[in-house]
């Protein structure tokens, strides 16, 4: 508590920050949470707030520091991000500077006059700026009003975007024991929630979780085939003035996509870390504008976008959590009209991530293995049959939700398939194969399909599935990967195959304990 700030008469209260949201940003009533995490700040707890992407994050932190004598810190990852914030702050009047390794000397020490005088509300750093002793130092000094950490799941090991320079800002409690730190993210689960809170030392903080719904979205997720450039471009084709982003798992991938839709007649741009800054700032000015539609682009596009009428996002390749899943297709549809998220994926896509993973281990990262399951748990939702915002929000520790009933999963209801058979006939046939082979093989073999005899056509799972199609066996095959039970590795470095992985997951799959359930298949 920070009550050596205000006595409680003196504390402004939620009809004051009312009145800071109209005459300073100019609307008219709060949204969602936002008014319960404002009166926590006002009345100096600690707060870990999980407001979904659009939904109004920093006013929580902006109007308390606006309220409160002092200052407000704001640590945030993205310095673009920073410098919009500050450019809006400072055209409503309020006093804002951000830190960061773009300004020369004489800039920053004009900031830190400024800090000193009480001439700031709000002074916005990097987790690196923050991280200098003599940041540190300074700051120590300042009346400080407010510590607010933006992403804040990047502090944890358990969240979907782990940064080690978020570490250290488990100094801040320390530092600034009297002042309400806030903590604000878009993606959290419970496990997340609790790590952020440990990590932060804000163990008492007050939780407030917003729901997950998002109404206006509709989902589906659509399994590829062929080139994937020729269904994005069917399925955009009806809306070629609409702006869209297209995330691509690859930097090559974006340019080429985005260079088939321009001969397609789309306005399309490629977006990636590999590009020069200035090339990257110019892109984004012109889709945030409007003046470029379809945004291609790797992961390294998104954190903070802040552009209300994304009509669609599709995903060419799938993202490897559910976090990082509902953070990019929840930029579509901010302004509540409505918007779809299409997510195409293949087998080969779950072992590609977890290929990455395992490389990343090996290159010195910390150990995977959460994010391993992350990838897991993600590519049984995307392989299941339950509604899609169901799962998600389930996935988020809501409860008690009902179905979307506009979701590809809902719009099939009743009908599902229920694939624990051919995946039981297929886990045999790579039982008595005795060893890894490759998906076509291994679904040729079941189906009694080979190229000449040789020694499988005499193992006794030769032609085993004849009565399964293809399309079933292979989403089989692709489920009991998501659940762990069989594994991709490469072949000679190149070629993927499939070979059992958990044991204990193999019997519970044969005694039926497991069960595999798919949308309909044919
Ligand atoms: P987040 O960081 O949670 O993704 P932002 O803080 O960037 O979201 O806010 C998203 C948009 O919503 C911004 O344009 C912001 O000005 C607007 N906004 C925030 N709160 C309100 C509100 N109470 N009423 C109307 N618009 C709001
Ligand atoms: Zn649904």
């Amino acid at each position: 508590m920070s009550a050596d700030l205000f006595t409680i008469a003196d504390a402004p209260s939620l009809s004051d920050a009312e009145a800071t949201l109209k005459s300073v940003f100019g609307y008219d009533a709060f949204r969602g949470q936002q008014s319960s995490v404002i009166t926590a700040v006002l009345q100096g707890h600690d707060v870990l707030a999980v407001l979904p992407t659009g939904g109004g994050k920093s006013l929580c932190y902006q109007i308390p520091a606006i309220l409160r004598p002092g200052l407000g810190i704001v640590i945030s990852p993205l310095i673009a991000l920073m410098s919009d914030q500050v450019q809006a702050l400072e055209a409503r009047g309020v006093r804002a500077a951000k830190l960061d390794s773009t300004q020369n000397l004489g800039e920053r020490n004009d900031i830190w006059d400024a800090a000193r005088g009480g001439q700031l509300d709000l002074l916005y750093l990097s987790p690196e700026a923050f991280n200098q002793p003599f940041v540190l130092d300074r700051l120590r000094r300042m009346k400080v009003n407010l510590v607010a950490i933006d992403e804040a799941h990047c502090i944890s090991q358990w969240g979907h975007d782990f940064r080690p320079e978020y570490r250290t800002l488990g100094q801040v409690k320390a530092l600034f024991p009297s002042v309400p730190t806030l903590a604000l993210t878009a993606t959290a689960d419970a496990h997340t929630r609790a790590d952020i809170k440990a990590a932060l030392h804000i163990d008492d903080a007050v939780e407030i979780v917003s729901t997950f719904d998002r109404p206006n979205l509709s989902l589906r997720f659509v399994r590829r085939k062929g080139t994937v450039a020729k269904s994005i471009i069917e399925l955009i084709a009806k809306q070629k003035g609409a702006s869209g982003i297209i995330y691509c798992g690859s930097r090559d991938g974006t340019e080429k996509l985005a260079e088939t839709l321009r001969k397609e007649g789309f306005s399309a741009a490629a977006y990636h870390a590999g590009l020069p800054a200035k090339m990257r700032e110019e892109r984004l000015t012109a889709f945030l504008g409007g003046k470029s539609k379809i945004m291609v682009a790797t992961i390294a596009f998104g954190m903070g976008i802040n552009k209300a009428d994304v009509r669609f996002v599709i995903h060419a390749d799938p993202p490897s959590s559910m976090e990082a899943y509902w953070q990019e297709v929840g930029r579509a549809g901010r302004d509540g009209n409505p918007a779809s998220g299409v997510c195409f994926y293949n087998s080969g896509d779950l072992g590609w991530a977890l290929r990455r993973m395992t490389l990343r281990e090996n290159e010195g990262t910390p150990d995977q293995s959460i994010q391993k399951q992350k990838a897991r748990d993600f590519f049984q939702m995307v392989l299941g049959q339950d509604c899609r915002k169901q799962a998600v929000r389930s996935y988020f520790g809501e409860e008690g939700i009902n179905p979307c009933g506009t979701c590809d999963n809902c719009l099939t209801r009743g009908k599902s398939s229920d694939v624990t058979e051919p995946a039981q006939m297929l886990m045999s046939a790579l039982y008595r194969l005795n060893g890894p082979r490759g998906r076509k093989k291994l679904i040729d073999h079941v189906l009694g399909k080979a190229n000449g005899p040789d020694f499988t056509t005499r193992v006794q799972t030769f032609g085993i599935a004849k009565a399964y199609t293809p399309n079933v066996l292979t989403h089989a095959l692709d489920l009991c990967e998501a659940y762990g039970v069989i594994e991709e590795t490469l072949w000679q470095e190149k070629m993927p195959i499939v070979g059992l992985r958990d044991p204990a997951l193999l019997k519970s799959l044969f005694r039926g304990d497991l069960r595999l359930i798919a949308p309909a298949l044919r």
